[in-house]
């Protein structure tokens, strides 16, 4: 079965322009994209969506970097998602991170790391809700 995830290419990529690669790696990795955006987020919206880590001390720089530029929200969809794109993107510090993640190539730091993914089946679902309707997500 087919699953759907979450993912946002950050802005450190978007403006060093490896969008486009991002996309295509993530293309050659089964994923279809089902939808996709781009936004600015409002400090408020970065704020929501990495609510979770509200209380460690990165939470201000990380949501001024999340707020600084357009970024690209998506859904995709693949069997195991969320786990597959938890593995094509790589450790979130890139020096962790395996040979040919997207991490590993194009994240310039641990917090300015080029794409977040959904961490679980259940964050996906809360996540892809608060950046897309029903209408959105359906197959086409
Ligand atoms: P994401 O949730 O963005 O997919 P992740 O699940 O790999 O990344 P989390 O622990 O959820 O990592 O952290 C969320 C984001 O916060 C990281 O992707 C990174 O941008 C930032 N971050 C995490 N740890 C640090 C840190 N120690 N210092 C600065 N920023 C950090
Ligand atoms: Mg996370």
């Amino acid at each position: 079965m087919p699953q759907k995830t979450f993912s946002i290419i950050k802005p450190d990529a978007v403006a060093s322009g490896k969008a486009g690669k991002i996309l295509a790696l993530l293309e050659e990795n089964g994923f279809r994209i089902v939808a996709a955006r781009m936004v600015r987020l409002s400090q408020r919206q970065a704020e929501g969506f990495y609510a979770v880590h509200r209380e460690r001390p990165f939470f201000g720089s990380l949501v001024k970097f999340m707020t600084e530029g357009p970024v690209i929200v998506m859904a995709l969809e693949r069997e195991d998602a969320v786990k597959k794109l938890r593995e094509v993107m790589g450790a979130t510090n890139p020096a962790n991170a395996a040979e040919g993640t997207i991490r590993k190539l194009y994240a310039e730091s641990i917090e300015r790391n080029a794409i977040h993914g959904s961490d679980a089946p259940e964050t996906a679902e809360q996540e892809l809700k608060y950046f897309f309707n029903t209408q959105e997500l359906e197959q086409l």
